[in-house]
């Protein structure tokens, strides 16, 4: 079964991620990457395939000590034409701000979908200042479930100074889950530390996924917990690999060690793992298994 690393971010330094952002985001970790530092991390990581975003944070994102540099966009095509580099490899994931013009954005999911052949759209509600069930969004939703698209949902926190707390709870998901039945959501970073509320939204409701992307910052334990929580309301075959260009699989190999010395026996079985690591991205995003 194909391996895939459903959460991997793109962007050149300082033209499309100004330095002190990815410093305040990331800490250690600072420098471009592109299409070849995406497949030479996936290479180390024994992963085949990856979906790669850029995104648009202009309007909401900067710091008053470096006024000028408010240039946090790696646009979709340049994301198209880094992944055109290695079409077997990666896979184009829709990124950018749609209350800049919702009409535009849902013209903009159009286009992704159907000329650069883009198989996710990311949200980022807290970057941007909204709550995931803003009822300004709808027209997105619908657009997505036309397309047959699934949609990844940054939750949880994040390092970002001007991203607003209040923007990061998993429960706002609950309504899209009601509303619209048939869209894929799939919840990113599954609400951290606000677990147990990703845990429930993504048991309630059917077309909900999540995925662990940065955790490896939190350790093997967490994810033991949180896979034996999701196995208890029998949702632990909904969850995604991401890596948030950090993580490795050994997380969830570590996780799945934890379980033995605890219970005995894996949290995750083979075909669990094999459906983790990329069997279950495969069927949402149309990407040969
Ligand atoms: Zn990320």
């Amino acid at each position: 079964m194909v391996t895939i690393d459903c959460h991997i971010h793109l962007g050149l330094m300082p033209s499309q991620v100004p330095e002190w952002w990815l410093k305040e985001q990331f800490q250690g970790w600072a420098g471009s990457i592109d299409a070849e530092a995406i497949i030479a991390g996936l290479d180390d990581a024994g992963i085949e395939v990856g979906l790669v975003q850029g995104g648009d944070i202009r309007r909401t994102t900067w710091d008053p000590r470096h006024p000028d540099e408010r240039n946090v966009l790696t646009p979709n095509d340049f994301t198209a034409s880094e992944i055109a580099k290695y079409p077997d490899r990666l896979y184009g994931v829709i990124g950018f701000d749609p209350l800049r013009d919702i009409r535009w954005a849902v013209d903009e999911i159009e286009r992704c979908v159907e000329e650069l052949d883009f198989r996710l759209l990311k949200l980022i509600p807290t970057y941007h200042h909204y709550a995931a069930d803003d009822p300004r969004l709808d027209p997105l939703y619908e657009k997505c479930l036309e397309l047959d698209l699934p949609v990844m949902i940054h939750t949880g926190w994040t390092r970002t100074i001007n991203a607003p707390m209040e923007y990061q709870r998993p429960v706002q998901l609950d309504r899209i889950g009601r509303e619209f039945r048939d869209l894929v959501v799939i919840v990113a970073h599954l609400g951290h530390p606000w677990v147990d509320e990703g845990i429930a939204v993504v048991a309630k409701h059917p077309n909900f996924y999540c995925e662990f992307a940065g955790w490896s910052a939190y350790g093997p334990e967490l994810v033991y917990e949180s896979l034996s929580k999701l196995k208890m309301y029998g949702a632990h075959r909904k969850v995604l690999y991401g890596s948030d260009n950090s993580d490795t699989k050994a997380l969830y190999e570590d996780a799945n060690r934890i379980a033995v010395e605890r219970d005995g026996e894996p949290v995750l079985d083979d075909e669990e793992m094999a459906l983790l690591l990329g069997g279950t991205a495969a069927r949402l995003c149309r990407i040969p298994a």
